[in-house]
Protein backbone atom coordinates (compact mmCIF):
# COMPACT_ATOMS: atom_id res chain seq x y z
CA UNK A 1 0.00 0.00 0.00
CA UNK A 2 1.00 3.48 -0.96
CA UNK A 3 0.71 6.24 1.68
CA UNK A 4 -0.44 8.69 -1.37
CA UNK A 5 -2.10 7.97 -4.53
CA UNK A 6 -1.96 11.53 -6.55
CA UNK A 7 -4.18 11.17 -9.82
CA UNK A 8 -3.35 13.71 -12.15
CA UNK A 9 0.53 14.78 -13.58
CA UNK A 10 -0.56 18.11 -14.66
CA UNK A 11 1.22 20.72 -12.85
CA UNK A 12 -0.99 20.74 -9.84
CA UNK A 13 -0.79 16.88 -9.39
CA UNK A 14 3.45 16.62 -9.83
CA UNK A 15 4.05 19.97 -7.04
CA UNK A 16 1.77 17.87 -4.62
CA UNK A 17 3.77 14.46 -5.29
CA UNK A 18 6.95 16.25 -5.15
CA UNK A 19 6.47 17.98 -2.62
CA UNK A 20 5.37 14.74 -0.30
CA UNK A 21 7.59 12.75 -1.78
CA UNK A 22 10.62 14.79 -1.08
CA UNK A 23 9.33 14.73 2.87
CA UNK A 24 9.56 11.31 3.03
CA UNK A 25 6.19 10.08 1.83
CA UNK A 26 5.67 6.83 -0.48
CA UNK A 27 4.11 8.63 -3.20
CA UNK A 28 2.19 6.67 -6.75
CA UNK A 29 1.59 9.48 -9.18
CA UNK A 30 -0.74 8.00 -12.03
CA UNK A 31 -2.07 9.59 -15.40
CA UNK A 32 -3.68 8.78 -18.10
CA UNK A 33 -1.52 9.90 -20.81
CA UNK A 34 2.05 8.37 -21.51
CA UNK A 35 3.38 11.71 -21.11
CA UNK A 36 3.51 13.98 -17.87
CA UNK A 37 2.14 17.91 -18.05
CA UNK A 38 -1.10 17.63 -18.91
CA UNK A 39 -2.13 20.79 -20.13
CA UNK A 40 1.19 21.89 -20.00
CA UNK A 41 1.62 19.87 -23.06
CA UNK A 42 4.24 20.22 -26.18
CA UNK A 43 3.81 18.26 -29.22
CA UNK A 44 6.61 17.13 -31.37
CA UNK A 45 6.21 17.40 -35.35
CA UNK A 46 8.27 17.35 -38.28
CA UNK A 47 11.12 17.72 -36.61
CA UNK A 48 10.57 20.72 -34.56
CA UNK A 49 7.60 21.12 -31.36
CA UNK A 50 5.27 22.96 -30.48
CA UNK A 51 3.58 24.29 -27.12
CA UNK A 52 -0.11 23.52 -27.48
CA UNK A 53 -1.34 24.22 -24.30
CA UNK A 54 0.18 26.47 -22.04
CA UNK A 55 2.25 29.32 -23.78
CA UNK A 56 3.65 31.27 -21.33
CA UNK A 57 4.48 31.69 -17.50
CA UNK A 58 4.03 35.32 -16.21
CA UNK A 59 4.08 35.13 -12.07
CA UNK A 60 2.16 37.23 -9.74
CA UNK A 61 3.05 36.24 -6.84
CA UNK A 62 5.98 35.46 -4.68
CA UNK A 63 6.19 32.00 -4.34
CA UNK A 64 5.13 31.46 -8.25
CA UNK A 65 8.36 33.32 -8.99
CA UNK A 66 10.49 31.89 -6.88
CA UNK A 67 9.83 28.47 -8.81
CA UNK A 68 10.36 30.19 -11.68
CA UNK A 69 13.60 31.52 -10.76
CA UNK A 70 14.76 28.15 -10.12
CA UNK A 71 13.62 26.54 -13.52
CA UNK A 72 15.88 29.75 -15.40
CA UNK A 73 18.51 29.02 -12.98
CA UNK A 74 18.35 24.96 -13.76
CA UNK A 75 17.94 26.73 -17.53
CA UNK A 76 14.92 25.40 -18.12
CA UNK A 77 12.93 28.31 -18.99
CA UNK A 78 13.99 31.43 -19.90
CA UNK A 79 12.50 34.66 -20.82
CA UNK A 80 10.72 34.69 -24.14
CA UNK A 81 9.19 37.64 -24.42
CA UNK A 82 8.65 41.30 -22.83
CA UNK A 83 5.40 42.21 -23.72
CA UNK A 84 3.00 40.89 -25.84
CA UNK A 85 0.79 42.29 -28.41
CA UNK A 86 -3.16 42.54 -28.94
CA UNK A 87 -5.40 42.13 -31.45
CA UNK A 88 -8.87 43.62 -31.19
CA UNK A 89 -12.15 41.65 -31.81
CA UNK A 90 -12.06 44.01 -35.31
CA UNK A 91 -8.09 42.35 -36.25
CA UNK A 92 -6.24 45.33 -35.49
CA UNK A 93 -3.05 44.79 -34.07
CA UNK A 94 -1.85 46.87 -31.33
CA UNK A 95 2.06 46.68 -30.04
CA UNK A 96 2.57 45.89 -26.46
CA UNK A 97 1.26 48.90 -23.49
CA UNK A 98 2.33 46.79 -20.65
CA UNK A 99 5.77 45.14 -20.11
CA UNK A 100 7.11 42.37 -18.14
CA UNK A 101 8.97 39.28 -18.73
CA UNK A 102 6.89 36.56 -19.73
CA UNK A 103 9.30 33.14 -19.37
CA UNK A 104 8.88 30.04 -21.85
CA UNK A 105 10.97 26.87 -22.38
CA UNK A 106 12.94 26.70 -25.00
CA UNK A 107 12.80 22.74 -25.09
CA UNK A 108 9.03 22.54 -25.26
CA UNK A 109 6.85 23.05 -21.79
CA UNK A 110 6.54 19.54 -21.03
CA UNK A 111 10.42 19.67 -20.00
CA UNK A 112 9.21 21.22 -16.33
CA UNK A 113 6.95 18.58 -15.80
CA UNK A 114 9.82 16.04 -16.88
CA UNK A 115 11.84 18.21 -14.17
CA UNK A 116 9.07 18.04 -11.54
CA UNK A 117 8.42 14.71 -12.05
CA UNK A 118 12.54 12.87 -12.61
CA UNK A 119 12.22 10.98 -8.87
CA UNK A 120 8.81 10.47 -8.59
CA UNK A 121 7.39 7.17 -9.02
CA UNK A 122 4.84 7.56 -11.94
CA UNK A 123 2.54 4.67 -13.71
CA UNK A 124 1.28 5.87 -17.39
CA UNK A 125 -1.13 5.67 -19.76
CA UNK A 126 -3.86 4.43 -16.23
CA UNK A 127 -6.81 5.57 -16.71
CA UNK A 128 -8.05 5.65 -13.35
CA UNK A 129 -12.11 5.14 -13.57
CA UNK A 130 -12.91 4.60 -9.71
CA UNK A 131 -11.72 4.93 -6.05
CA UNK A 132 -13.22 2.67 -3.29
CA UNK A 133 -12.58 2.55 0.69
CA UNK A 134 -10.54 -0.75 1.17
CA UNK A 135 -12.76 -3.36 3.37
CA UNK A 136 -11.29 -1.87 6.54
CA UNK A 137 -12.12 2.04 6.02
CA UNK A 138 -8.24 2.96 6.21
CA UNK A 139 -7.17 3.63 2.55
CA UNK A 140 -8.86 3.61 -1.10
CA UNK A 141 -8.41 0.84 -3.45
CA UNK A 142 -7.87 2.66 -7.36
CA UNK A 143 -9.01 0.68 -10.08
CA UNK A 144 -8.67 1.43 -13.81
CA UNK A 145 -10.33 0.46 -17.49
CA UNK A 146 -8.02 -2.70 -16.92
CA UNK A 147 -9.89 -5.38 -14.53
CA UNK A 148 -6.37 -7.35 -13.74
CA UNK A 149 -5.21 -4.44 -12.14
CA UNK A 150 -5.73 -2.45 -8.94
CA UNK A 151 -3.47 -0.03 -6.12
CA UNK A 152 -4.08 0.65 -3.02
CA UNK A 153 -2.92 3.95 -0.90
CA UNK A 154 -3.76 5.62 2.27
CA UNK A 155 -4.80 9.01 0.96
CA UNK A 156 -5.54 9.98 -2.20
CA UNK A 157 -5.30 12.97 -4.45
CA UNK A 158 -7.16 13.99 -7.03
CA UNK A 159 -5.41 16.38 -9.05
CA UNK A 160 -7.66 16.59 -12.58
CA UNK A 161 -9.94 19.35 -13.66
CA UNK A 162 -13.29 18.62 -11.33
CA UNK A 163 -15.34 17.19 -13.81
CA UNK A 164 -12.59 14.23 -14.34
CA UNK A 165 -12.26 14.04 -10.66
CA UNK A 166 -16.31 13.71 -10.20
CA UNK A 167 -16.07 10.71 -13.14
CA UNK A 168 -13.99 9.32 -10.23
CA UNK A 169 -15.37 9.72 -7.05
CA UNK A 170 -18.99 10.04 -8.19
CA UNK A 171 -20.10 6.96 -8.38
CA UNK A 172 -18.63 5.02 -5.48
CA UNK A 173 -18.45 7.88 -3.27
CA UNK A 174 -21.57 9.92 -4.09
CA UNK A 175 -23.86 6.83 -4.39
CA UNK A 176 -22.54 3.56 -3.30
CA UNK A 177 -20.87 4.44 -0.19
CA UNK A 178 -24.04 7.60 1.12
CA UNK A 179 -21.35 10.44 0.77
CA UNK A 180 -23.95 12.50 -1.19
CA UNK A 181 -24.08 14.80 2.07
CA UNK A 182 -20.94 15.88 1.66
CA UNK A 183 -22.15 18.87 -0.08
CA UNK A 184 -19.77 21.54 0.64
CA UNK A 185 -16.91 19.42 -1.33
CA UNK A 186 -18.73 17.77 -4.42
CA UNK A 187 -21.37 20.60 -5.08
CA UNK A 188 -18.51 23.43 -5.12
CA UNK A 189 -16.43 20.98 -7.92
CA UNK A 190 -19.85 20.58 -9.71
CA UNK A 191 -19.80 24.17 -9.80
CA UNK A 192 -17.04 24.82 -11.87
CA UNK A 193 -17.24 25.28 -15.76
CA UNK A 194 -14.57 25.32 -17.92
CA UNK A 195 -13.67 26.76 -21.84
CA UNK A 196 -12.87 24.14 -24.31
CA UNK A 197 -10.30 25.31 -27.07
CA UNK A 198 -9.39 24.02 -30.19
CA UNK A 199 -5.45 24.62 -31.16
CA UNK A 200 -4.14 24.64 -34.58
CA UNK A 201 -0.23 24.11 -34.58
CA UNK A 202 1.28 24.64 -38.16
CA UNK A 203 4.82 24.50 -38.65
CA UNK A 204 6.37 26.21 -42.00
CA UNK A 205 9.49 25.12 -44.53
CA UNK A 206 12.86 25.92 -43.28
CA UNK A 207 13.29 28.30 -46.27
CA UNK A 208 10.94 30.85 -44.23
CA UNK A 209 12.99 30.71 -41.58
CA UNK A 210 14.24 34.41 -42.52
CA UNK A 211 10.54 35.47 -43.14
CA UNK A 212 9.83 34.41 -39.70
CA UNK A 213 12.68 35.90 -38.06
CA UNK A 214 11.42 39.47 -39.14
CA UNK A 215 7.87 39.17 -37.89
CA UNK A 216 7.46 41.78 -34.79
CA UNK A 217 5.73 39.89 -32.36
CA UNK A 218 6.41 36.49 -30.41
CA UNK A 219 2.70 36.34 -28.86
CA UNK A 220 -0.78 38.19 -29.35
CA UNK A 221 -3.71 37.89 -27.26
CA UNK A 222 -7.06 38.76 -29.07
CA UNK A 223 -8.98 40.65 -27.22
CA UNK A 224 -13.19 39.65 -27.44
CA UNK A 225 -12.57 38.30 -30.70
CA UNK A 226 -14.98 36.00 -31.90
CA UNK A 227 -12.46 33.49 -33.77
CA UNK A 228 -9.11 33.90 -31.56
CA UNK A 229 -7.97 33.70 -28.37
CA UNK A 230 -3.91 33.61 -28.59
CA UNK A 231 -1.28 33.27 -31.92
CA UNK A 232 1.89 32.31 -30.77
CA UNK A 233 5.28 32.23 -32.63
CA UNK A 234 6.23 29.15 -30.96
CA UNK A 235 9.72 28.86 -32.51
CA UNK A 236 10.68 31.90 -31.41
CA UNK A 237 11.23 30.04 -28.09
CA UNK A 238 13.84 28.03 -29.34
CA UNK A 239 17.44 29.00 -28.77
CA UNK A 240 17.95 28.26 -32.63
CA UNK A 241 14.74 27.78 -34.51
CA UNK A 242 15.34 25.86 -38.01
CA UNK A 243 11.52 26.25 -39.05
CA UNK A 244 8.84 28.54 -37.87
CA UNK A 245 6.14 26.67 -35.71
CA UNK A 246 2.23 29.15 -35.22
CA UNK A 247 0.28 27.70 -32.14
CA UNK A 248 -3.22 29.68 -33.05
CA UNK A 249 -5.79 29.20 -29.89
CA UNK A 250 -9.62 29.21 -30.86
CA UNK A 251 -11.52 31.34 -28.13
CA UNK A 252 -13.87 29.56 -26.49
CA UNK A 253 -16.80 30.24 -28.51
CA UNK A 254 -15.26 29.45 -31.56
CA UNK A 255 -14.02 26.12 -29.89
CA UNK A 256 -18.26 25.19 -28.66
CA UNK A 257 -19.28 25.50 -32.23
CA UNK A 258 -16.98 23.47 -33.83
CA UNK A 259 -15.32 21.03 -31.34
CA UNK A 260 -17.37 18.17 -32.48
CA UNK A 261 -16.33 18.73 -36.04
CA UNK A 262 -16.31 15.57 -38.14
CA UNK A 263 -13.28 17.09 -40.26
CA UNK A 264 -10.39 18.76 -37.74
CA UNK A 265 -8.32 19.93 -40.79
CA UNK A 266 -11.42 22.04 -42.01
CA UNK A 267 -11.47 23.88 -38.36
CA UNK A 268 -7.74 24.01 -38.62
CA UNK A 269 -7.68 26.41 -41.78
CA UNK A 270 -10.52 28.20 -40.47
CA UNK A 271 -8.60 29.33 -37.62
CA UNK A 272 -5.38 30.12 -39.64
CA UNK A 273 -7.09 32.06 -42.50
CA UNK A 274 -7.86 34.26 -40.00
CA UNK A 275 -4.33 35.04 -39.02
CA UNK A 276 -3.09 34.51 -42.57
CA UNK A 277 -3.36 38.52 -42.89
CA UNK A 278 -1.12 39.05 -40.12
CA UNK A 279 2.56 38.10 -41.58
CA UNK A 280 3.36 36.84 -44.95
CA UNK A 281 3.52 33.31 -45.71
CA UNK A 282 1.37 32.58 -42.64
CA UNK A 283 -1.35 31.05 -44.81
CA UNK A 284 1.12 28.27 -46.31
CA UNK A 285 2.42 25.69 -44.08
CA UNK A 286 3.83 22.66 -45.02
CA UNK A 287 1.91 20.88 -42.33
CA UNK A 288 -1.16 21.78 -39.54
CA UNK A 289 -1.88 19.70 -36.66
CA UNK A 290 -5.01 20.09 -34.38
CA UNK A 291 -5.28 19.62 -31.18
CA UNK A 292 -8.84 20.17 -28.95
CA UNK A 293 -9.44 21.05 -25.09
CA UNK A 294 -12.05 19.77 -23.45
CA UNK A 295 -10.93 21.68 -20.33
CA UNK A 296 -8.71 24.49 -21.22
CA UNK A 297 -9.52 27.47 -18.53
CA UNK A 298 -11.88 27.64 -15.36
CA UNK A 299 -15.10 30.21 -15.98
CA UNK A 300 -15.70 30.23 -12.14
CA UNK A 301 -12.37 29.10 -10.13
CA UNK A 302 -12.75 28.32 -6.26
CA UNK A 303 -12.15 30.48 -3.71
CA UNK A 304 -10.42 27.89 -1.51
CA UNK A 305 -6.38 26.18 -2.81
CA UNK A 306 -7.60 22.64 -2.05
CA UNK A 307 -10.53 20.87 -0.99
CA UNK A 308 -11.28 17.86 1.66
CA UNK A 309 -14.12 15.53 1.30
CA UNK A 310 -15.93 14.47 4.65
CA UNK A 311 -14.63 10.20 3.84
CA UNK A 312 -13.21 8.28 6.56
CA UNK A 313 -9.51 7.78 4.64
CA UNK A 314 -8.03 11.17 3.65
CA UNK A 315 -9.25 12.34 0.46
CA UNK A 316 -8.45 15.86 -1.68
CA UNK A 317 -8.70 17.29 -4.89
CA UNK A 318 -6.63 20.28 -5.95
CA UNK A 319 -5.72 21.59 -9.27
CA UNK A 320 -5.88 25.21 -11.15
CA UNK A 321 -9.32 26.39 -10.49
CA UNK A 322 -8.77 25.59 -7.11
CA UNK A 323 -7.79 29.58 -6.53
CA UNK A 324 -7.61 31.05 -10.51
CA UNK A 325 -7.36 29.10 -13.77
CA UNK A 326 -3.85 29.17 -14.78
CA UNK A 327 -0.42 27.74 -13.98
CA UNK A 328 0.57 29.66 -11.26
CA UNK A 329 -2.67 28.66 -9.49
CA UNK A 330 -1.79 24.97 -10.68
CA UNK A 331 1.18 24.93 -8.53
CA UNK A 332 -0.08 27.36 -5.36
CA UNK A 333 -2.40 24.68 -5.34
CA UNK A 334 -0.40 21.45 -4.89
CA UNK A 335 1.85 23.99 -3.07
CA UNK A 336 -0.78 24.19 -0.29
CA UNK A 337 -2.73 20.99 -0.45
CA UNK A 338 1.01 18.84 0.17
CA UNK A 339 1.87 21.71 3.14
CA UNK A 340 -1.81 20.47 4.48
CA UNK A 341 -0.85 16.80 3.72
CA UNK A 342 2.60 17.40 5.95
CA UNK A 343 0.64 19.05 8.40
CA UNK A 344 2.76 22.44 7.65
CA UNK A 345 -0.38 24.73 7.83
C1 LIG B 1 -4.62 25.96 -24.88
C2 LIG B 1 -4.26 26.37 -23.47
C3 LIG B 1 -3.38 27.41 -23.26
C4 LIG B 1 -3.03 27.80 -21.97
N1 LIG B 1 -2.13 28.81 -21.80
C5 LIG B 1 -1.72 29.13 -20.55
C6 LIG B 1 -0.69 30.10 -20.35
O1 LIG B 1 -0.14 30.65 -21.30
N2 LIG B 1 -0.31 30.38 -19.08
C7 LIG B 1 -0.88 29.76 -17.99
O2 LIG B 1 -0.47 30.04 -16.86
N3 LIG B 1 -1.87 28.84 -18.15
C8 LIG B 1 -2.30 28.52 -19.40
N4 LIG B 1 -3.27 27.56 -19.57
C9 LIG B 1 -3.89 26.97 -18.38
C10 LIG B 1 -2.96 25.90 -17.77
O3 LIG B 1 -2.65 24.97 -18.76
C11 LIG B 1 -3.64 25.21 -16.60
O4 LIG B 1 -4.10 26.17 -15.68
C12 LIG B 1 -2.71 24.25 -15.83
O5 LIG B 1 -1.78 23.62 -16.70
C13 LIG B 1 -3.59 23.22 -15.14
O6 LIG B 1 -2.81 22.30 -14.43
P1 LIG B 1 -3.55 21.18 -13.55
O7 LIG B 1 -2.48 20.34 -12.96
O8 LIG B 1 -4.52 21.81 -12.62
O9 LIG B 1 -4.45 20.32 -14.56
P2 LIG B 1 -4.08 19.49 -15.86
O10 LIG B 1 -2.88 20.04 -16.52
O11 LIG B 1 -5.34 19.40 -16.65
O12 LIG B 1 -3.70 18.05 -15.29
C14 LIG B 1 -4.67 17.08 -15.01
C15 LIG B 1 -4.09 15.70 -15.34
O13 LIG B 1 -5.03 14.72 -14.93
C16 LIG B 1 -5.01 13.66 -15.86
N5 LIG B 1 -6.27 12.92 -15.71
C17 LIG B 1 -7.53 13.38 -15.90
N6 LIG B 1 -8.43 12.41 -15.64
C18 LIG B 1 -7.71 11.31 -15.26
C19 LIG B 1 -8.07 9.98 -14.86
N7 LIG B 1 -9.35 9.58 -14.79
N8 LIG B 1 -7.07 9.10 -14.57
C20 LIG B 1 -5.77 9.48 -14.65
N9 LIG B 1 -5.38 10.73 -15.02
C21 LIG B 1 -6.34 11.62 -15.31
C22 LIG B 1 -4.85 14.37 -17.19
O14 LIG B 1 -4.32 13.48 -18.18
C23 LIG B 1 -3.87 15.48 -16.84
O15 LIG B 1 -2.53 15.10 -17.06
C24 LIG B 1 -3.61 27.13 -20.86
C25 LIG B 1 -4.51 26.07 -21.07
C26 LIG B 1 -4.82 25.69 -22.36
C27 LIG B 1 -5.75 24.52 -22.58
Amino acid sequence: MFEIAVIGAGVAGLTCARRLQQAGKRVVLLDKSRGLGGRLATRRLAGTHADHGVCYLQPKGDLFREWIEELVDIGILRVWSEGIHRLSADGILQPPTKFAPCYAAPMGATSIAKYLGKDLEIIGDKLITAIDPTDNGNGWRLSSSDPQWSLTAEQVVVATPPAQALAIVGETILQRRGYANDTDCFQQMSSVNFTRSIVAISVYPATQQNVAAAIPWQGIQCIDHPILAWIGLDSSKQIEPTQPVLVVQSSATFAEEHFDAPDLAVIGQKLLDVVAPLAPGLNAPALVQVHRWGYAFARNPLPDRFLTAQTPAPLYFCGDCCGGNRVESAYLSGVALANRILNLT
